[in-house]
C-alpha cells in the first residue's frame, strides 16, 4: 500500500505510543526500529521510523532523521510528522529545531506547527507554557529526568536557541476561535517569516481545531495525540482510508518478566508496587561498574520462566545524581542500558516471551539487543502504550514499551492481564 503519511520518532517508547494513536484511526500502521532497506516496499499508509536520536549531537540526529526522511518519501509518504515526547525533553542544542528545520529545507515548507500536548495524558499547553497534570514542567518530576531535565516551561524560550528561524505562538485565545481563525494566524505569522508555530492546547477538541488548521502542512510536528487527530483528519479528507474489519494479533505464549530503567516519578510508583507483589532485583550502575553483571544473570538464572519477575535500576533522583557523580552521566546510562539489554537476551533465550520495559532509551537498548526491526501494534494498555508484538529469532514475542511517565501503579499488572485476556 502505497505510504501516505511518514512519521519519525526521537526514541523507541515514544514511537510505540505515536503507532497507538494512529492506529485508532482504524488506517494501518507500520512500526520500523531504524531505517528500513532500500529494497523494502511492503509499506503501511501510516509508516514510523524509531529512532534514538533524542540525546544524540544535533548533527547525528539530523543525519539520521533525514536517511529516514528520505525513505519514507521514497515510499510515497506526502505528509510527514516529526515526533518528539510529550514534554519536549530535548536540550538548548536540540534535537527538537534542528531535525525540524532539515526536513522543512528538504520539503521546502516554511513554517510548521510545534504541539507536544496529549491532554489524555495530563500534558497541556497554555500560553505556551507546557503543564504536566496541573504543574509547570519546570516544577513537575522532569526537572530531574537523567539525560534531559527540563527546567523551563516556556516552549518558545525551548525552542528559539534550537533554530535559525523565528518562534511565534498561536495561544488557546486563537485556537478557541476555530480552524479558520487559526489557519489565518498562522498564513500571517507565515508570511512576517516565523517558521515555528508553538500552538497552545489543552483539551482534544483544541487538537481537532489545530489538525484542521494544519492538515495541508508537509510538516507537522509534536506529541502522538495532535498526530491522532491528523490522521483522522486525512481519513476525513479521503487521503486514505481504514480497511474493513480489524486484524486480531496473535499472542505469544511463554514466561513474562519486566525491565525498569526509567526513574521517572511514575515509573518509580509502579516499581514499588510490582516489587511489592513479585520477585525483583534491583542494579545499581556503580557495583555494575565494579562487579558485571554476573549476579544479576545467576539471579534471572534461578527464577522459573513462567513467574513473574522484575529487574530493575529505576532509583530516586538523588541516587541517580549520586551515580552519575561517580560514573558521569553517560556512563551511567550506558552501563544501565547494557545490563538491562544483556539480561532480556538471557531471559528471552530462557523462554520469555512478554516483556514490560520501562523507559525510552531502556526501550531502545532492549529492542536492539533482541534484533528487532519491525513491530505490528496491538492493544492499548494505557493511553498511548500499546502492546506490540515482533519476531526475534523466528519466535514471536509481545512488548510493552512504556516511556517514563505514562500510566497508572499498576501498569505492570495492567499489561500482563491484557495479554491474558486478548
Ligand atoms: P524515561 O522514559 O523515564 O525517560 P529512559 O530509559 O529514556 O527513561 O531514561 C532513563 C535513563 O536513566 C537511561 O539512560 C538509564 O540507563 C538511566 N538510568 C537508569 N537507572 C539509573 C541509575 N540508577 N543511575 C543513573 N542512571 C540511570
Amino acid at each position: 500500500m502505497a505510504t501516505v503519511l511518514g512519521c519519525i520518532a526521537d526514541d523507541f517508547t515514544g514511537a510505540t505510543d505515536l503507532a497507538a494513536l494512529l492506529s485508532r484511526s482504524g488506517v494501518p500502521v507500520s512500526l520500523r526500529i531504524g531505517v528500513p532497506a532500500e529494497d523494502d516496499i511492503d509499506t503501511a499508509a501510516f509508516e514510523v521510523i524509531a529512532l534514538k536520536i533524542r540525546t544524540v549531537p544535533a548533527k547525528d540526529a539530523v543525519d539520521q532523521a533525514r536517511a529516514a526522511f528520505q525513505w519514507l518519501k521514497k515510499a510515497g509518504a506526502t505528509r510527514f510528522f516529526w515526533k518528539y515526547c510529550s514534554t519536549f525533553d530535548s536540550t538548548a542544542e536540540g534535537n527538537i529545531g534542528p531535525v525540524a528545520e532539515m526536513l522543512m529545507d528538504e520539503l521546502g515548507a516554511k513554517q510548521t506547527i510545534y504541539c507536544p500536548a496529549f491532554p489524555e495524558n495530563g500534558r497541556s499547553i497554555f500560553m505556551g507554557h507546557l503543564f504536566v497534570g496541573e504543574q509547570l514542567l519546570s516544577e513537575s518530576p522532569m526537572k530531574d529526568h537523567p539525560l534531559t531535565p527540563m527546567r523551563d516551561s516556556s516552549l518558545v524560550r525551548l525552542l528559539q536557541p534550537q533554530v535559525q528561524r523565528k518562534v511565534g505562538l498561536a495561544n488557546r485565545l486563537v485556537v478557541a476561535q476555530g480552524g479558520a481563525t487559526l489557519r489565518a494566524r498562522l498564513d500571517a505569522l507565515a508570511s512576517e517569516g516565523v517558521g515555528h508555530m508553538v500552538t497552545d492546547a489543552v483539551s482534544d477538541d483544541d487538537l481537532k481545531t489545530i489538525a484542521e488548521a494544519s492538515a495541508d502542512m508537509p510538516l507537522t510536528t509534536g506529541g502522538s495525540a495532535i498526530a491522532g487527530q491528523l490522521a483522522r483528519f486525512y481519513v476525513e479528507q479521503g487521503l486514505t482510508s481504514a480497511p474493513a474489519g480489524k486484524l486480531s494479533a496473535q499472542v505469544p505464549e511463554g514466561g513474562q518478566v519486566v525491565f525498569s530503567g526509567s526513574c521517572s516519578a511514575m515509573t518509580r510508583r509502579q516499581v514499588a508496587y510490582y516489587a511489592g507483589k513479585n520477585a525483583s532485583l534491583r542494579l545499581d550502575p556503580v557495583a555494575l561498574e565494579d562487579g558485571g553483571t554476573g549476579a544479576a544473570r545467576e539471579w534471572l538464572q534461578q527464577q522459573a520462566a513462567n513467574q513473574p519477575k522484575l529487574i530493575f535500576a529505576t532509583a530516586e533522583p538523588e541516587e541517580v545524581r549520586k551515580a552519575q557523580e561517580t560514573l558521569g552521566l553517560e556512563k551511567a546510562s550506558y552501563i544501565v542500558e547494557q545490563a538491562l539489554a544483556g539480561l532480556a537476551k538471557q531471559a528471552f533465550r530462557n523462554g520469555a516471551r512478554r516483556f514490560v520495559v520501562a523507559g525510552g532509551e531502556t526501550s531502545g537498548a532492549i529492542t536492539q539487543a533482541l534484533g528487532i526491526t519491525r513491530l505490528e501494534i496491538g492493544p492499548e494498555i494505557a493511553p498511548g502504550v500499546p502492546w506490540v508484538f515482533a519476531d526475534v529469532e523466528g519466535e514471536r514475542v509481545a512488548l510493552a514499551l512504556k516511556s517514563g511517565n505514562f500510566g497508572s501503579e499498576t501498569f505492570f499488572e495492567d499489561a500482563f492481564k491484557l495479554l491474558e485476556a486478548a
